[in-house]
């Protein structure tokens, strides 16, 4: 991890960049302790992490900066549910019908609403979790009966390797996909949230209509694989 001397630095450059509307999480995973810290101490409340274990342990070690919101957005395995809407506010990586409804069941159980994006694959990448679109429609009956759990919106993570048009029209697509969706006037799902935009492609997302982005490098430095 590099010098946490920049982190400061870096903060301001992204607010200069990114509008005041657009929620900015601080992804924290592989960071230190005294990383978040710093960040938090520049005004960030947002931090998001992929790793059950890791953000459990970092979570401990921050329990005096109560004000701070968790996002989980790693692929959660069924096992692990309960401890996921234990530890994070908003999960970004519901990925399958079965997860909903193990999700939805658990929420019930611990008297909770959490917050839920659906993660899409908006472009194909088979390393990637997440619905398809044509199964994400064929899927929305039900997760609309999901009535514990407060559907938001939509995450998307693109493939590596694509012009800067190409993930424009991605994320456009992604925006598109939400607005179809919207239309429908689910009972129990909106879509006003857009999770989407990395360290690379923030500023693409912003520009397709991304209300929340997802940041790690760009604030924190490089990880080590
Ligand atoms: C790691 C990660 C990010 C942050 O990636 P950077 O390129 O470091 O900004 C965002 N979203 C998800 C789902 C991630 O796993």
């Amino acid at each position: 991890m590099s010098n946490e001397l920049i982190i400061p630095q870096q903060i301001d450059l992204l607010r200069q960049k990114i509008p005041a509307e657009v929620r900015l999480i601080a992804v924290s995973k592989q960071v230190s302790v005294s990383a978040i810290r710093i960040a938090y101490d520049c005004g960030i409340r947002d931090f998001a992490e992929n790793r059950l274990q890791e953000a459990i342990a970092k979570q401990e070690q921050l329990q005096d900066l109560s004000d701070i919101c968790w996002h989980f957005i790693g692929h959660i395995q069924s096992k692990k549910a309960r401890k996921v809407l234990e530890h994070f506010s908003w999960i970004h990586s519901l990925d399958s019908l079965k997860l909903a409804k193990k999700l939805n069941n658990l929420a019930l159980e611990l008297s909770i609403s959490p917050q839920v994006l659906l993660q899409v694959k908006i472009l194909p990448d088979p390393n990637k979790y997440g619905w398809e679109v044509s199964e994400l429609v064929a899927a929305l009956p039900q997760l609309n009966s999901c009535d514990h759990l407060n559907i938001q919106g939509l995450m998307a993570i693109l493939p590596l390797g694509l012009t800067s048009e190409q993930i424009l029209a991605a994320f456009t697509q992604t925006r598109k996909v939400a607005e179809t969706i919207q239309q429908q006037q689910w009972s129990n799902l909106t879509m006003n949230q857009l999770s989407m935009g990395m360290s690379g492609d923030y500023l693409l997302a912003i520009k397709a209509g991304a209300t929340m982005v997802r940041l790690g490098t760009v604030i924190f430095g490089q990880r080590a694989i």
